[in-house]
């Protein structure tokens, strides 16, 4: 039997799902084989956070892509079948189901694996190697299963780590009545997305009753016959030392990818310890192609790896596997613009463009515009600020951050723009649609553009 033209894919998260679909899209008849090691055929990670507070009533309505669809699609999906080993010479896959190892010949392998939260090196926070009842990370909807009956009015939880899901997290807790504490090693909230002034806009707008305690790290735990009941931060600057009571701890902290698969066959791995791929979703192996939150790709600005870890970036990387190892052609552009959003407390956030740390080394000139979603005439207007950033020489747009009211879609004018590389000159004459119930004349996109672009010129002259 001839394998040349079979798709093997590993994983059946955003982006193994959407590869398998986009590889049945390109060929009607190709044998397609997804392996998954968990019980769940594709679902979204992002909607978990709601499915807590009750926004998404039922967890399973998170399933995007059911077995049904999967059967109908004629793609072979083997729930709870672990790829054990891969071998690139004879181009077969082992799997384990059942106990049972199940070999598999493929002519296109696209690994899909993920990543698994990383945990911080927090003093009592296993007991063996389980983590103390009551202490939880977010990424399956098993998590969320576990997680629900420790959820409570009245009861505390501590969120560790003050990213966008620490953020979401605290949000949805709150809404259900727990009083919520956050706490994050770095100086500001949000750090991977804002720079500091814009990430203390979003700490004033936080409800009262929130605590949050920024850099601070948290040292140890406390449990009482196994449960959790106290945490323990330390100040970085000070070292002061404080106890806070928890019923429940979240950790948010980031995640470790799972490269074990590719490593083991010798695929590349890039600065940041991921599987490096180009913009079609190859891996330094031919044949074998790598998607999602293993992978690293370069920053569509600064042209230097970055660490995949965004579902709008793995399910376009998903498109560009499924239609490449299906013989099609697709490239992605040249690099991620990390392009994200989010919205808890009611504030939205919208950033475009390389992290604020990594903008450090970069020559730049930096605008703020704080304006109205609606002319001040028409009542209703709400407030938004956004922060542009334009190369000192030539003014490309370089990265944006928004918080406010339709922050994204404001981000996503600038996203446009960076991909089509312009500056803020040519950005500040947009024409952009009016009407005073919808929009005032001149949008706060274009008038920040104004401020940068003015600054560029007094450096010029
Ligand atoms: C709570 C939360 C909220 C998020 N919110 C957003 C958001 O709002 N916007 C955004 O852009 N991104 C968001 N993200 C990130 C986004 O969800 C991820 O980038 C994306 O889901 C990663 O998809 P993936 O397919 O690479 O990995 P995963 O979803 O981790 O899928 C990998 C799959 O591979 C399986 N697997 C691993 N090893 C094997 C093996 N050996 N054999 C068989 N199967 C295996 C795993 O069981 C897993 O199902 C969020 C993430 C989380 C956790």
């Amino acid at each position: 039997l001839n394998h040349d033209k079979d798709i093997i894919i590993v994983g059946c998260g955003a982006g193994g799902g959407t590869a398998a679909q986009f590889a049945r899209k390109t060929d009607r008849k190709t044998s397609i084989t997804v392996f998954e090691k968990g019980k769940y055929p594709q679902y979204s990670k992002c909607g978990l956070p709601y499915a807590i507070s009750g926004r998404i009533p039922n967890v399973m309505d998170l399933i995007e892509f059911s077995e049904d669809w999967f059967k109908k699609s004629r793609i072979d999906l083997l729930l709870e079948a672990t790829v054990e080993k891969i071998d690139p010479a004879k181009k077969i896959v082992y799997a384990r189901k059942n106990n049972k190892i199940i070999e598999k010949s493929y002519g296109s392998l696209i690994i899909c694996t993920g990543a698994k939260p990383s945990i911080p090196p927090i003093k009592n926070l296993f007991i063996g190697d389980k983590l103390v009842d009551g202490v939880f990370t977010l990424r399956t909807i098993d998590d969320v299963e576990s997680l629900i009956p420790y959820v409570k009015k009245g009861r505390q939880v501590v969120i560790v780590g003050a990213g966008l899901i620490g953020m979401e997290m605290a949000d949805n807790l709150h809404e259900c009545g727990m009083r919520v504490t956050i706490v994050e090693a770095l100086q500001n909230i949000l750090p991977n997305n804002l720079d500091e002034d814009m990430s203390k806009t979003v700490l004033e707008g936080l409800p009262d009753d929130i605590s949050v305690f920024t850099n601070h790290l948290m040292t140890s735990v406390e449990h009482d016959s196994g449960r959790i009941k106290k945490v323990i931060i330390k100040n970085n600057e000070t070292g002061e030392e404080k106890t806070i009571n928890a019923d429940l701890l979240i950790i948010s902290t980031g995640i470790k990818p799972e490269t074990k698969l590719a490593e083991d066959i010798g695929c590349e791995l890039g600065v940041t310890g991921r599987i490096k791929v180009n913009n079609k979703s190859e891996t330094s192996i031919k044949n074998i192609y790598a998607v999602g939150d293993c992978t690293e790709f370069v920053d569509f600005i600064t042209k230097k790896p970055v660490p995949v870890g965004l579902g709008s970036i793995v399910v376009r990387q998903g498109i560009a596997a499924g239609i490449n190892a299906a013989g099609g052609e697709y490239s992605l552009p040249q690099g991620v613009l990390q392009t994200a959003t989010s919205d808890f407390f009611g504030m939205e956030i919208g950033t475009v463009g390389p992290t604020p740390a990594s903008m450090r080394n970069q020559r730049y000139i930096s605008g703020k515009f704080q304006g109205l979603s609606l002319p001040e005439y028409y009542p209703g207007g709400k407030p938004i600020t956004i922060k542009v950033f334009a190369d000192e020489k030539n003014g490309k747009i370089l990265g944006a951050q928004a918080v406010g009211d339709k922050a994204a879609q404001r981000i996503n004018t600038f996203a446009c723009a960076i991909l089509a590389d312009m500056d803020v000159e040519t950005l500040r004459k947009l024409e952009t649609a009016y009407a005073p119930p919808v929009a005032p004349t001149l949008d706060v996109v274009t008038l920040v553009c104004d401020i940068v672009s003015m600054k560029i010129k007094r450096k010029r002259q």
